[in-house]
Protein backbone atom coordinates (compact mmCIF):
# COMPACT_ATOMS: atom_id res chain seq x y z
CA UNK A 1 0.00 0.00 0.00
CA UNK A 2 1.71 3.48 -0.94
CA UNK A 3 0.63 6.10 1.29
CA UNK A 4 -2.59 4.18 2.89
CA UNK A 5 -5.78 6.04 4.35
CA UNK A 6 -5.92 4.72 7.46
CA UNK A 7 -9.61 6.08 9.24
CA UNK A 8 -10.36 5.93 12.82
CA UNK A 9 -14.27 5.63 13.82
CA UNK A 10 -15.05 7.25 16.99
CA UNK A 11 -12.38 8.92 19.87
CA UNK A 12 -13.61 6.79 22.75
CA UNK A 13 -11.00 4.84 24.76
CA UNK A 14 -9.79 2.44 21.92
CA UNK A 15 -10.25 5.29 19.14
CA UNK A 16 -8.45 8.06 20.74
CA UNK A 17 -5.21 5.88 22.45
CA UNK A 18 -5.41 4.31 19.20
CA UNK A 19 -4.73 7.58 16.94
CA UNK A 20 -2.60 9.23 20.13
CA UNK A 21 -0.49 5.56 19.67
CA UNK A 22 0.02 5.93 15.92
CA UNK A 23 0.49 9.84 15.81
CA UNK A 24 4.18 8.76 18.20
CA UNK A 25 4.64 5.69 15.38
CA UNK A 26 3.89 6.62 11.97
CA UNK A 27 6.12 8.48 10.09
CA UNK A 28 4.16 11.60 7.88
CA UNK A 29 5.01 10.16 4.68
CA UNK A 30 3.46 6.67 5.78
CA UNK A 31 0.32 6.71 6.27
CA UNK A 32 -2.49 8.74 5.86
CA UNK A 33 -5.01 9.39 9.44
CA UNK A 34 -8.62 10.50 10.22
CA UNK A 35 -10.02 10.16 13.11
CA UNK A 36 -13.97 10.97 12.97
CA UNK A 37 -16.04 11.71 16.17
CA UNK A 38 -19.68 13.51 16.92
CA UNK A 39 -18.20 15.55 19.02
CA UNK A 40 -14.73 17.78 19.03
CA UNK A 41 -13.76 16.43 22.58
CA UNK A 42 -13.24 12.73 24.05
CA UNK A 43 -14.62 11.98 27.08
CA UNK A 44 -14.61 10.17 29.36
CA UNK A 45 -17.47 7.39 29.54
CA UNK A 46 -16.08 6.07 32.58
CA UNK A 47 -17.00 9.08 34.53
CA UNK A 48 -20.21 9.80 33.40
CA UNK A 49 -22.18 8.78 36.76
CA UNK A 50 -20.28 11.90 38.36
CA UNK A 51 -21.15 14.12 35.44
CA UNK A 52 -24.54 12.96 35.31
CA UNK A 53 -25.27 13.23 39.03
CA UNK A 54 -23.70 16.64 39.68
CA UNK A 55 -20.52 15.90 41.49
CA UNK A 56 -18.11 16.53 39.17
CA UNK A 57 -18.65 19.40 36.33
CA UNK A 58 -18.73 17.97 32.75
CA UNK A 59 -15.35 19.76 31.65
CA UNK A 60 -13.64 17.93 33.85
CA UNK A 61 -15.16 14.91 32.00
CA UNK A 62 -14.29 15.81 28.62
CA UNK A 63 -11.26 16.74 27.00
CA UNK A 64 -11.03 18.56 24.03
CA UNK A 65 -9.59 16.42 21.18
CA UNK A 66 -6.91 19.02 20.14
CA UNK A 67 -5.20 18.71 23.18
CA UNK A 68 -4.14 15.48 22.82
CA UNK A 69 -4.32 14.99 18.94
CA UNK A 70 -1.69 16.54 16.73
CA UNK A 71 -3.68 17.78 14.16
CA UNK A 72 -0.79 18.98 11.72
CA UNK A 73 -0.11 15.03 11.47
CA UNK A 74 -4.05 13.73 11.96
CA UNK A 75 -6.91 14.64 10.25
CA UNK A 76 -9.72 15.05 12.46
CA UNK A 77 -14.15 15.09 10.94
CA UNK A 78 -16.14 16.28 13.46
CA UNK A 79 -19.20 14.12 12.03
CA UNK A 80 -21.34 11.66 12.64
CA UNK A 81 -21.11 8.39 11.23
CA UNK A 82 -24.12 7.19 9.51
CA UNK A 83 -22.80 3.81 8.07
CA UNK A 84 -20.18 1.50 7.53
CA UNK A 85 -19.84 0.03 3.79
CA UNK A 86 -16.92 -3.03 4.08
CA UNK A 87 -17.52 -4.02 0.34
CA UNK A 88 -17.45 -0.54 -0.75
CA UNK A 89 -14.61 0.60 1.31
CA UNK A 90 -16.35 3.20 2.20
CA UNK A 91 -18.04 5.20 5.58
CA UNK A 92 -21.24 6.97 5.39
CA UNK A 93 -21.00 9.89 7.20
CA UNK A 94 -23.81 12.84 7.83
CA UNK A 95 -22.12 15.51 6.04
CA UNK A 96 -20.22 13.56 3.24
CA UNK A 97 -18.08 9.93 2.75
CA UNK A 98 -14.81 8.94 3.60
CA UNK A 99 -13.00 6.24 1.56
CA UNK A 100 -10.14 4.25 3.72
CA UNK A 101 -7.59 1.57 3.31
CA UNK A 102 -7.80 0.37 6.73
CA UNK A 103 -10.46 0.92 9.04
CA UNK A 104 -10.52 1.07 12.95
CA UNK A 105 -14.26 0.93 13.84
CA UNK A 106 -14.62 2.15 17.65
CA UNK A 107 -17.71 3.62 17.77
CA UNK A 108 -18.48 2.55 21.97
CA UNK A 109 -21.76 1.46 23.35
CA UNK A 110 -24.95 2.73 23.75
CA UNK A 111 -27.81 1.50 26.49
CA UNK A 112 -30.02 -2.09 25.88
CA UNK A 113 -33.32 -1.70 26.32
CA UNK A 114 -34.26 -5.41 25.67
CA UNK A 115 -37.34 -3.59 24.10
CA UNK A 116 -39.01 -2.98 27.81
CA UNK A 117 -41.80 -0.57 27.24
CA UNK A 118 -41.31 3.01 27.76
CA UNK A 119 -37.79 3.20 28.09
CA UNK A 120 -36.42 4.84 25.38
CA UNK A 121 -39.27 7.94 25.46
CA UNK A 122 -38.78 8.18 29.42
CA UNK A 123 -36.04 6.70 30.92
CA UNK A 124 -32.71 8.74 31.36
CA UNK A 125 -29.59 7.19 30.21
CA UNK A 126 -25.84 7.33 31.25
CA UNK A 127 -23.80 7.21 28.00
CA UNK A 128 -22.45 10.18 26.66
CA UNK A 129 -21.66 14.41 28.02
CA UNK A 130 -25.59 15.07 26.57
CA UNK A 131 -27.25 12.46 28.25
CA UNK A 132 -25.48 12.84 31.68
CA UNK A 133 -25.64 16.62 31.58
CA UNK A 134 -29.10 16.26 30.98
CA UNK A 135 -29.96 13.95 33.38
CA UNK A 136 -28.04 16.51 36.23
CA UNK A 137 -30.33 19.07 34.96
CA UNK A 138 -33.44 17.00 35.48
CA UNK A 139 -32.49 16.43 38.88
CA UNK A 140 -31.82 20.09 40.00
CA UNK A 141 -35.33 21.23 37.96
CA UNK A 142 -36.90 18.54 40.10
CA UNK A 143 -35.60 19.78 43.09
CA UNK A 144 -36.55 23.25 42.80
CA UNK A 145 -40.09 23.01 41.20
CA UNK A 146 -41.06 20.63 44.26
CA UNK A 147 -41.63 23.79 46.50
CA UNK A 148 -42.67 25.85 43.43
CA UNK A 149 -45.97 23.34 43.37
CA UNK A 150 -49.05 24.34 45.50
CA UNK A 151 -49.79 20.53 45.69
CA UNK A 152 -46.50 18.60 46.20
CA UNK A 153 -45.75 15.80 43.89
CA UNK A 154 -43.72 13.37 45.78
CA UNK A 155 -42.59 11.73 42.16
CA UNK A 156 -40.25 14.65 42.31
CA UNK A 157 -38.03 13.22 44.90
CA UNK A 158 -38.41 9.63 43.81
CA UNK A 159 -35.67 8.64 41.88
CA UNK A 160 -35.34 4.74 40.67
CA UNK A 161 -32.27 3.20 39.16
CA UNK A 162 -32.55 -0.11 36.82
CA UNK A 163 -30.23 -2.19 37.48
CA UNK A 164 -27.32 -2.69 39.87
CA UNK A 165 -24.67 -3.57 37.85
CA UNK A 166 -20.72 -1.14 37.89
CA UNK A 167 -22.66 1.71 36.23
CA UNK A 168 -26.02 1.61 38.51
CA UNK A 169 -23.99 1.30 41.85
CA UNK A 170 -21.32 3.43 41.28
CA UNK A 171 -24.27 6.22 40.15
CA UNK A 172 -26.06 5.66 43.07
CA UNK A 173 -23.33 6.10 44.79
CA UNK A 174 -22.71 9.62 43.39
CA UNK A 175 -26.46 10.23 44.17
CA UNK A 176 -25.82 9.45 47.89
CA UNK A 177 -23.37 12.28 48.01
CA UNK A 178 -25.05 14.76 45.37
CA UNK A 179 -28.77 14.38 47.33
CA UNK A 180 -28.09 15.84 50.69
CA UNK A 181 -25.98 18.39 48.78
CA UNK A 182 -29.95 19.12 46.59
CA UNK A 183 -31.36 18.78 49.58
CA UNK A 184 -29.60 21.59 51.68
CA UNK A 185 -29.67 23.81 48.41
CA UNK A 186 -33.65 23.41 47.50
CA UNK A 187 -34.47 23.37 51.53
CA UNK A 188 -36.03 19.89 51.68
CA UNK A 189 -35.72 17.42 53.76
CA UNK A 190 -33.31 14.49 53.24
CA UNK A 191 -35.88 11.87 54.47
CA UNK A 192 -38.61 12.96 51.65
CA UNK A 193 -36.46 11.89 49.05
CA UNK A 194 -36.40 8.07 48.11
CA UNK A 195 -33.29 6.67 45.74
CA UNK A 196 -34.29 3.15 44.93
CA UNK A 197 -32.14 0.59 43.19
CA UNK A 198 -33.63 -2.35 41.33
CA UNK A 199 -31.92 -5.34 40.11
CA UNK A 200 -33.35 -8.00 38.53
CA UNK A 201 -30.54 -11.24 39.97
CA UNK A 202 -30.75 -11.55 43.49
CA UNK A 203 -27.86 -9.18 44.65
CA UNK A 204 -26.55 -6.69 43.15
CA UNK A 205 -23.17 -6.32 41.06
CA UNK A 206 -23.86 -10.26 40.57
CA UNK A 207 -21.11 -12.54 40.09
CA UNK A 208 -18.82 -10.03 42.12
CA UNK A 209 -17.24 -10.84 45.43
CA UNK A 210 -19.82 -11.55 47.91
CA UNK A 211 -17.87 -9.75 50.74
CA UNK A 212 -17.49 -6.35 48.86
CA UNK A 213 -20.91 -6.61 47.33
CA UNK A 214 -22.28 -7.04 50.76
CA UNK A 215 -19.77 -4.34 51.81
CA UNK A 216 -21.08 -1.63 49.13
CA UNK A 217 -24.86 -2.51 50.29
CA UNK A 218 -24.17 -1.67 54.20
CA UNK A 219 -22.91 1.67 52.77
CA UNK A 220 -25.35 2.69 50.22
CA UNK A 221 -28.07 1.80 52.57
CA UNK A 222 -26.60 3.51 55.52
CA UNK A 223 -26.30 6.68 52.95
CA UNK A 224 -30.66 5.84 52.61
CA UNK A 225 -30.55 4.08 49.28
CA UNK A 226 -33.16 1.52 49.09
CA UNK A 227 -32.43 -1.70 47.55
CA UNK A 228 -35.04 -4.38 45.54
CA UNK A 229 -33.22 -7.17 44.49
CA UNK A 230 -34.37 -10.24 42.19
CA UNK A 231 -37.00 -7.37 40.74
CA UNK A 232 -37.57 -7.12 36.51
CA UNK A 233 -38.08 -3.34 36.12
CA UNK A 234 -40.63 -3.98 33.47
CA UNK A 235 -42.59 -0.98 32.31
CA UNK A 236 -41.63 2.84 32.53
CA UNK A 237 -44.05 5.49 32.27
CA UNK A 238 -43.78 9.41 32.16
CA UNK A 239 -44.60 9.46 35.94
CA UNK A 240 -43.83 6.12 37.65
CA UNK A 241 -41.81 2.70 36.80
CA UNK A 242 -43.42 -0.91 37.39
CA UNK A 243 -41.48 -3.61 38.72
CA UNK A 244 -42.04 -7.50 39.32
CA UNK A 245 -40.94 -9.15 42.05
CA UNK A 246 -42.22 -12.97 43.12
CA UNK A 247 -44.84 -12.58 40.42
CA UNK A 248 -46.65 -9.33 41.85
CA UNK A 249 -46.28 -5.81 40.27
CA UNK A 250 -45.34 -3.05 42.05
CA UNK A 251 -45.36 0.81 40.75
CA UNK A 252 -43.40 3.53 42.16
CA UNK A 253 -44.35 6.81 41.05
CA UNK A 254 -40.92 9.13 39.84
CA UNK A 255 -40.44 11.56 37.02
CA UNK A 256 -36.53 9.96 37.07
CA UNK A 257 -36.19 6.96 35.87
CA UNK A 258 -32.21 6.39 35.11
CA UNK A 259 -31.73 3.51 32.97
CA UNK A 260 -28.31 1.77 33.99
CA UNK A 261 -29.15 -2.14 33.17
CA UNK A 262 -27.00 -2.86 30.42
CA UNK A 263 -24.80 -1.62 27.26
CA UNK A 264 -24.92 -3.15 23.57
CA UNK A 265 -22.38 -2.55 20.98
CA UNK A 266 -23.31 0.76 18.86
CA UNK A 267 -26.20 -0.31 16.61
CA UNK A 268 -24.32 1.42 13.75
CA UNK A 269 -22.31 -1.99 13.47
CA UNK A 270 -24.99 -4.47 13.30
CA UNK A 271 -26.67 -2.25 10.68
CA UNK A 272 -23.82 -2.13 8.67
CA UNK A 273 -24.23 -5.75 7.81
CA UNK A 274 -21.17 -7.17 9.94
CA UNK A 275 -21.58 -10.73 11.40
CA UNK A 276 -22.55 -10.53 14.88
CA UNK A 277 -22.33 -11.88 18.37
CA UNK A 278 -24.88 -10.31 21.05
CA UNK A 279 -24.44 -6.90 18.33
CA UNK A 280 -20.96 -6.86 18.38
CA UNK A 281 -18.51 -8.00 16.14
CA UNK A 282 -16.52 -11.54 17.14
CA UNK A 283 -12.82 -10.06 16.26
CA UNK A 284 -9.98 -12.76 15.39
CA UNK A 285 -6.97 -12.68 17.75
CA UNK A 286 -5.44 -9.58 15.68
CA UNK A 287 -8.69 -7.34 16.34
CA UNK A 288 -9.69 -7.59 12.76
CA UNK A 289 -13.02 -8.46 11.88
CA UNK A 290 -13.36 -11.87 10.85
CA UNK A 291 -14.56 -11.42 6.89
CA UNK A 292 -12.42 -8.10 6.05
CA UNK A 293 -9.01 -8.37 6.31
CA UNK A 294 -9.00 -4.19 6.37
CA UNK A 295 -11.08 -3.59 8.57
CA UNK A 296 -10.25 -3.80 13.02
CA UNK A 297 -12.64 -3.45 15.62
CA UNK A 298 -11.79 -2.21 19.07
CA UNK A 299 -13.54 -1.22 22.86
CA UNK A 300 -16.84 -2.12 22.91
CA UNK A 301 -17.55 -2.80 19.59
CA UNK A 302 -15.47 -6.12 20.07
CA UNK A 303 -16.67 -8.84 21.37
CA UNK A 304 -13.62 -11.59 22.42
CA UNK A 305 -14.61 -14.79 24.05
CA UNK A 306 -12.79 -15.62 27.74
CA UNK A 307 -11.66 -19.26 27.10
CA UNK A 308 -11.82 -19.87 30.66
CA UNK A 309 -15.00 -18.79 31.14
CA UNK A 310 -16.28 -19.56 27.79
CA UNK A 311 -18.29 -16.13 27.93
CA UNK A 312 -17.41 -12.72 26.50
CA UNK A 313 -14.79 -10.22 28.30
CA UNK A 314 -16.75 -7.67 29.70
CA UNK A 315 -16.99 -3.87 27.40
CA UNK A 316 -15.18 -2.13 29.66
CA UNK A 317 -12.45 0.76 29.03
CA UNK A 318 -9.30 -1.23 30.65
CA UNK A 319 -9.59 -3.55 27.85
CA UNK A 320 -9.94 -0.99 25.22
CA UNK A 321 -7.43 1.25 26.12
CA UNK A 322 -4.96 -2.32 26.55
CA UNK A 323 -6.68 -3.21 22.54
CA UNK A 324 -5.26 0.20 21.19
CA UNK A 325 -1.90 -1.31 21.81
CA UNK A 326 -2.13 -4.19 19.81
CA UNK A 327 -4.45 -2.29 17.07
CA UNK A 328 -2.27 0.54 16.78
CA UNK A 329 0.87 -2.06 16.29
CA UNK A 330 -1.14 -3.84 13.42
CA UNK A 331 -2.55 -1.01 11.50
CA UNK A 332 1.04 0.43 11.11
CA UNK A 333 2.43 -3.16 10.33
CA UNK A 334 -0.31 -3.27 7.46
CA UNK A 335 0.46 0.17 6.37
CA UNK A 336 4.23 -0.56 5.80
CA UNK A 337 2.67 -4.06 4.16
CA UNK A 338 3.77 -6.45 7.06
CA UNK A 339 1.60 -9.71 7.22
CA UNK A 340 2.55 -10.47 10.07
CA UNK A 341 -0.16 -9.05 13.11
CA UNK A 342 0.11 -9.02 16.55
CA UNK A 343 -2.32 -11.15 18.58
CA UNK A 344 -4.09 -9.61 21.84
CA UNK A 345 -4.31 -11.04 24.84
CA UNK A 346 -6.62 -9.07 27.22
CA UNK A 347 -4.50 -9.05 30.93
CA UNK A 348 -7.02 -7.99 33.41
CA UNK A 349 -5.31 -5.98 36.22
CA UNK A 350 -8.89 -5.73 38.38
CA UNK A 351 -12.17 -4.37 38.86
CA UNK A 352 -12.79 -1.09 41.12
CA UNK A 353 -15.76 0.20 41.76
CA UNK A 354 -16.63 3.77 43.49
CA UNK A 355 -19.66 4.07 46.20
CA UNK A 356 -19.69 8.12 46.15
CA UNK A 357 -16.24 10.07 46.26
CA UNK A 358 -15.52 8.53 49.35
CA UNK A 359 -16.04 5.06 49.55
CA UNK A 360 -15.27 2.44 47.09
CA UNK A 361 -14.86 -1.52 46.48
CA UNK A 362 -11.91 -3.25 44.47
CA UNK A 363 -10.72 -6.69 43.60
CA UNK A 364 -7.13 -5.42 42.08
CA UNK A 365 -3.35 -7.52 42.02
CA UNK A 366 -3.87 -11.55 42.14
CA UNK A 367 -7.34 -11.20 43.28
CA UNK A 368 -6.51 -8.67 46.34
CA UNK A 369 -9.81 -7.16 47.97
CA UNK A 370 -9.94 -3.78 48.89
CA UNK A 371 -12.53 -1.19 50.18
CA UNK A 372 -13.17 2.11 52.15
CA UNK A 373 -10.30 5.10 52.04
CA UNK A 374 -7.86 2.60 50.19
CA UNK A 375 -10.34 1.94 47.03
CA UNK A 376 -10.80 5.46 46.49
CA UNK A 377 -7.14 6.16 46.05
CA UNK A 378 -6.61 3.12 43.90
CA UNK A 379 -9.42 4.46 42.06
CA UNK A 380 -8.26 7.57 41.60
CA UNK A 381 -4.89 6.40 40.83
CA UNK A 382 -6.46 3.67 37.80
CA UNK A 383 -8.41 7.44 35.97
CA UNK A 384 -4.84 9.86 36.83
CA UNK A 385 -3.13 6.71 34.99
CA UNK A 386 -5.59 7.32 31.60
CA UNK A 387 -4.57 10.82 31.67
CA UNK A 388 -1.03 10.82 31.73
CA UNK A 389 -1.10 7.92 29.19
CA UNK A 390 -2.97 9.85 27.06
CA UNK A 391 -1.58 13.34 27.24
CA UNK A 392 1.23 13.35 29.66
CA UNK A 393 1.43 15.54 32.79
CA UNK A 394 -0.13 18.63 31.12
CA UNK A 395 -3.60 16.74 30.98
CA UNK A 396 -2.96 15.44 33.96
CA UNK A 397 -2.63 18.15 35.93
CA UNK A 398 -5.46 19.73 34.08
CA UNK A 399 -8.00 16.95 34.92
CA UNK A 400 -6.82 14.92 37.20
CA UNK A 401 -8.62 13.69 41.07
CA UNK A 402 -5.72 14.81 43.61
CA UNK A 403 -8.29 15.06 46.41
CA UNK A 404 -8.24 11.65 48.48
CA UNK A 405 -9.09 13.23 51.96
CA UNK A 406 -12.99 14.40 52.47
P1 LIG B 1 -16.71 4.84 24.01
O1 LIG B 1 -15.95 5.24 25.21
O2 LIG B 1 -18.15 4.51 24.15
O3 LIG B 1 -16.55 6.00 22.91
C1 LIG B 1 -17.19 5.95 21.66
C2 LIG B 1 -16.91 7.25 20.93
O4 LIG B 1 -17.54 7.20 19.65
C3 LIG B 1 -17.46 8.49 21.62
O5 LIG B 1 -16.54 9.54 21.52
C4 LIG B 1 -18.72 8.81 20.82
O6 LIG B 1 -19.07 10.18 20.83
C5 LIG B 1 -18.29 8.36 19.43
N1 LIG B 1 -19.43 8.01 18.58
C6 LIG B 1 -20.46 7.21 18.89
N2 LIG B 1 -21.29 7.10 17.85
C7 LIG B 1 -20.77 7.86 16.87
C8 LIG B 1 -21.17 8.14 15.53
N3 LIG B 1 -22.26 7.61 15.01
N4 LIG B 1 -20.40 8.96 14.79
C9 LIG B 1 -19.27 9.51 15.30
N5 LIG B 1 -18.84 9.27 16.54
C10 LIG B 1 -19.58 8.45 17.32
N6 LIG B 1 -14.85 0.54 32.31
C11 LIG B 1 -13.72 0.34 33.05
O7 LIG B 1 -12.81 -0.35 32.59
N7 LIG B 1 -13.59 0.90 34.29
C12 LIG B 1 -14.53 1.69 34.84
O8 LIG B 1 -14.38 2.17 35.96
C13 LIG B 1 -15.71 1.94 34.10
N8 LIG B 1 -16.66 2.76 34.58
C14 LIG B 1 -17.76 3.06 33.82
C15 LIG B 1 -18.70 3.94 34.35
C16 LIG B 1 -19.82 4.26 33.61
C17 LIG B 1 -20.82 5.25 34.17
C18 LIG B 1 -20.03 3.67 32.33
C19 LIG B 1 -21.26 4.02 31.52
C20 LIG B 1 -19.10 2.77 31.81
C21 LIG B 1 -17.95 2.46 32.55
N9 LIG B 1 -16.98 1.58 32.05
C22 LIG B 1 -15.84 1.33 32.80
C23 LIG B 1 -17.10 0.98 30.71
C24 LIG B 1 -16.35 1.86 29.67
O9 LIG B 1 -16.74 3.19 29.80
C25 LIG B 1 -16.58 1.39 28.24
O10 LIG B 1 -16.23 0.03 28.15
C26 LIG B 1 -15.71 2.22 27.30
O11 LIG B 1 -16.15 3.56 27.29
C27 LIG B 1 -15.71 1.68 25.88
O12 LIG B 1 -14.79 2.42 25.13
P2 LIG B 1 -14.90 2.55 23.56
O13 LIG B 1 -13.62 3.08 23.08
O14 LIG B 1 -15.39 1.28 22.96
O15 LIG B 1 -16.06 3.61 23.27
P1 LIG C 1 -24.13 -4.75 33.43
O1 LIG C 1 -24.64 -5.58 32.32
O2 LIG C 1 -22.83 -5.08 34.02
O3 LIG C 1 -25.22 -4.71 34.61
C1 LIG C 1 -26.58 -4.54 34.34
C2 LIG C 1 -27.39 -5.00 35.55
O4 LIG C 1 -28.77 -4.73 35.27
C3 LIG C 1 -27.27 -6.48 35.81
O5 LIG C 1 -26.97 -6.67 37.17
C4 LIG C 1 -28.64 -7.05 35.43
O6 LIG C 1 -29.03 -8.14 36.25
C5 LIG C 1 -29.55 -5.85 35.67
N1 LIG C 1 -30.78 -5.87 34.87
C6 LIG C 1 -30.91 -6.19 33.55
N2 LIG C 1 -32.21 -6.06 33.18
C7 LIG C 1 -32.89 -5.64 34.26
C8 LIG C 1 -34.25 -5.30 34.48
N3 LIG C 1 -35.18 -5.36 33.53
N4 LIG C 1 -34.61 -4.89 35.72
C9 LIG C 1 -33.71 -4.80 36.71
N5 LIG C 1 -32.40 -5.09 36.54
C10 LIG C 1 -31.99 -5.50 35.33
O7 LIG C 1 -24.14 -3.24 32.86
P2 LIG C 1 -23.44 -1.92 33.40
O8 LIG C 1 -23.51 -1.83 34.87
O9 LIG C 1 -24.02 -0.83 32.58
O10 LIG C 1 -21.93 -2.13 32.97
C11 LIG C 1 -21.57 -2.17 31.60
C12 LIG C 1 -20.11 -2.51 31.46
O11 LIG C 1 -19.31 -1.45 31.96
C13 LIG C 1 -19.71 -3.75 32.24
O12 LIG C 1 -18.76 -4.46 31.51
C14 LIG C 1 -19.07 -3.20 33.48
O13 LIG C 1 -18.08 -4.07 34.00
C15 LIG C 1 -18.44 -1.91 32.96
N6 LIG C 1 -18.36 -0.94 34.06
C16 LIG C 1 -17.28 -1.06 34.89
C17 LIG C 1 -17.18 -0.21 35.96
C18 LIG C 1 -15.98 -0.34 36.87
O14 LIG C 1 -15.08 -1.13 36.59
N7 LIG C 1 -15.91 0.43 37.96
C19 LIG C 1 -18.16 0.75 36.20
C20 LIG C 1 -19.26 0.83 35.34
C21 LIG C 1 -19.35 -0.04 34.27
Amino acid sequence: MNNPHIVILGAGYGGIMTTVNLQKSLGVNEARVTLVNKHDYHYQATWLHETAAGTIHHDQTRIPIKDVVNMSKINFVQDTVVAIKPDEKKVQLENGELEYDILVIGLGFEAATFGIPGLEENAFMIGSINSARMLREHLDYNFAMYHNETEKNPARLNIVVGGGGFTGIEFIGELANRVPQLCEEYDIDRDQVRIINIEAAPSVLPGFDPDLVEYAMNSLESRGIEFVTGAMLKECKPDGIVYEKDGKQVEIPTLTTVWAAGVRANSIVEASGFTTNRGKIEVRGDMRAPEYDDVFVIGDCALIMNPETGRPYPPTAQIAIQESKVVAHNVKAMAQGNTELEDFTPNILGTVASLGHNDAIGVVMNNRKIFGWKATVMKKIIDNRYLLKLGGLRLLFKKGKFKIFY
